[in-house]
């Protein structure tokens, strides 16, 4: 029995590899990663009505890129109906997702949704499942989304499953996100690395405990190079975040095509969006604050 009788809403804010090696492939063709992970204080939204019959609706500026005619291809659906048997619970709600974030942008986007449904649902049912529960079946749903479960900065290894959490970060919080609205297939862009790059060396697992900029320097994408392969928009995104001023660190965020620079106070972030927005109307610009 569901305990509440009214609306609940929850965050599904944006998750940003602020880097992302890849350090290996397993057998099954998945890529061993060593990324750290923030998020921003705000993205999509999740909106939970009880209800009779189950139904999803999506709103908000991206929604009508959503697959929502068929419900089972979209990971909220497929993360509420796997929360729910799993649970043994009716999927008594109506579930309404506000799509702020672009589609297959590199930034969580789906992954963030389907994490934070299972969040949703647990907390509706009185369920009370402890993040490590929510973890093992967040895994079912992709790589992701298990690191999506979390709102502040983690060390990610392994797929995606080897999450360490303390982490003390240090470096710049005020980011801007630009993406030039071309959306870019992950398994394309891993297929790419396989093809053409080779393997980073794995980092010591304390050097990362408390990342400051200095730190991020020594770092990279790896998957930079093959997305802006598939991609060449992505170079004019980073051109254009490389010519604002006060910023040291602009990198493309997880598969791509989203791209990052981080800012020390939130004038130079606000001008450099504002710049950026003028002269490309046409590029999706989005300005927050990582959250710690
Ligand atoms: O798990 P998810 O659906 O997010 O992954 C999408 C695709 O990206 C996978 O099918 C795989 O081709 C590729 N991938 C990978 N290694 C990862 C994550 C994703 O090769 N660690």
């Amino acid at each position: 029995m569901a305990n509440n009788d009214v609306r609940i809403s929850v965050d599904a804010p944006a998750k940003i590899n602020l880097f992302l090696h890849v350090v290996g492939r397993r057998p099954d063709g998945y890529h061993l990663l060593e990324s750290l992970f923030v998020f921003t204080e705000t993205g999509d939204r999740l909106h939970l009505n009880p209800s009779d019959v189950f139904s999803f609706a999506a709103s908000g500026p991206f929604a009508d890129q959503l697959s929502v005619s068929t419900h089972d291809d979209n990971l909220v659906v497929r993360a509420a109906n796997l929360i729910a048997s799993t649970a043994g619970q009716a999927l008594d709600v109506s579930i309404e997702l506000e799509k702020n974030l672009p589609i297959a942008s590199g930034i969580g986007g789906g992954s963030a949704d389907a994490a934070a449904t299972l969040k949703l649902l647990n907390s509706y049912w009185n369920l009370n499942w402890p993040t490590e529960r929510l973890e093992a079946l967040a895994l079912e749903l992709g790589a992701d989304v298990p690191a999506c479960l979390h709102e502040t900065p983690i060390m990610v290894r392994g797929i995606g499953e080897d999450i360490s959490h303390d982490i003390a970060y240090d470096g710049p919080r005020h980011i801007l996100l630009v993406n030039p609205l071309v959306s870019v297939s992950t398994p394309a862009v891993f297929k790419a690395f396989t093809a053409s790059s080779a393997f980073d060396l794995s980092l010591d697992h304390g050097y990362m405990s408390k990342p400051s900029e200095e730190l991020l320097l020594t770092t990279s994408n790896s998957l930079q190079k093959s997305a802006s392969g598939l991609c060449p928009e992505i170079n004019e995104v980073l051109k254009a975040l490389q010519a604002c001023k006060h910023t040291n660190i602009v990198r493309m965020a997880g598969s791509g095509a989203t791209c990052f620079a981080l800012f020390d106070d939130s004038k130079a972030c606000a001008q450099a969006c504002a710049i950026i927005k003028a002269n490309h109307p046409n590029w999706w610009c989005y300005r927050d604050m990582i959250k710690v």
